[in-house]
């Protein structure tokens, strides 16, 4: 059962297409698991479609009476324009195929949202593993991320936003516990850390490096970096 959503204003971005491709590929991703979020979606995409038919027209109706095919400057080839059509109509929806990928001992479904974006390898540093993900927005880092049994990431804050979204098992923190599907937005207001029993899979985009908070762990600042 997912409990955590993007909320209503990222989902409206989403919908209007104004976030960054990361976050819009991280939120499509949960999207994807989520029959809650696919309604709202729907219900968002619907509205984005009526306001748009309700805008001012760009013809007023004079213009329209004036019109003729004359006035047009270029061939029309309306036999080309028909086949296109008929092709559509025959055409079947291509849903991308599923793929599935294993790290450690875990294997996990890879969200189709990402099956078109290349991986680079998997790095090991203890029971994290990290794959980032080669996207091009500068602004953020986009990274597969599974922590082993009984793994942990040291406690941490973050100086910009990291979007989590529960791949695979679950971990849990300070907060509550997380589990497949559940989409977690956290920012500099936030400590936690996240410690896993099962093992997890994870898709995380970053807008900084993570920020350790506690006695021992300021050492692995370094870990930050790498995690980011
Ligand atoms: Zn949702």
């Amino acid at each position: 059962m997912i409990k955590h959503h993007p909320n209503a204003a990222i989902l409206k971005d989403f919908v209007d297409g104004t976030l960054a491709d990361s976050v819009s590929l991280i939120v499509s991703s949960h999207v994807e698991l989520c029959e809650h979020c696919q309604q709202q979606v729907k219900q968002l995409t619907a509205e984005a479609a009526n306001n748009a038919f309700d805008a001012e027209p760009v013809f007023s109706n004079e213009d329209l009476d004036s019109f003729s095919m004359d006035d047009m400057d270029f061939d029309f080839d309306f036999d080309a324009i028909e086949q296109i059509t008929a092709d559509a109509s025959q055409s079947v929806e291509v849903i991308p195929e599923v793929q599935q990928v294993t790290v450690a001992d875990t294997t996990f479904t890879i969200p189709r949202a990402l099956n078109s974006v290349a991986r680079k390898d998997w790095m090991n540093l203890g029971k994290i593993s990290r794959a980032r993900l080669d996207f091009a927005d500068e602004a953020h880092h986009t990274s597969l991320l599974h922590i082993d049994k009984d793994g942990q990431v040291p406690c941490h804050t973050h100086k910009g936003f990291e979007i989590t979204l529960l791949l695979e098992g679950s971990f849990e923190d300070e907060m509550g516990v997380y589990n497949k599907g559940d989409f977690i937005w956290l920012d500099g207001n936030h400590t936690h850390q996240p410690a896993t029993k099962e093992g997890c899979v994870c898709l995380t985009v970053s807008s900084d490096a993570l920020y350790f908070t506690k006695g021992v762990s300021q050492l692995f600042n370094p870990l930050g970096k790498y995690i980011y």
